[in-house]
């Protein structure tokens, strides 16, 4: 008996069926359904959401920064830089490189300097 993927219609070999909520997928439709942000992990949708295309040329430090940032709204550079475990001069390059791209700035909390989302 041939069975067919229940979404693209493409026959499934005997063995390559995968099911899901109930729905006989093939492979790619599979993984397709799989990949979208699971609904109960509300911080990867948050993220994907709110990761334009812009942001996908970002580097893997740059994009780390911008999520500390969504949490905390504002950080010191001195807690940034401890939290990544990069010298505060690293993070110094990071954040002027997010600077040019407005994404962050910098700001005055008293006599505090912290580093906010654009
Ligand atoms: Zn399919």
């Amino acid at each position: 008996m041939n069975m067919e993927c229940d979404k693209c219609g493409n026959p499934i070999e005997p063995g390559e069926e995968r099911q899901m909520h109930g729905r006989i997928l093939c492979e790619v439709c599979y993984m397709d359904a799989l990949s979208p942000p699971r609904a109960c992990d509300p911080w990867a949708v948050h993220t994907a959401r709110s990761f334009s295309k812009e942001e996908a040329l970002l580097n893997e430090t740059q994009k780390k920064i911008l999520e500390i940032l969504r949490e905390t709204h504002e950080i010191e550079p001195e807690v940034l830089a401890e939290k990544l475990g990069m010298r505060p001069t690293d993070l110094e390059r990071e954040i002027a490189a997010l600077r040019h791209v407005e994404k962050v700035r910098g700001a005055m909390r008293g006599r505090k300097k912290v580093i906010t989302l654009w």
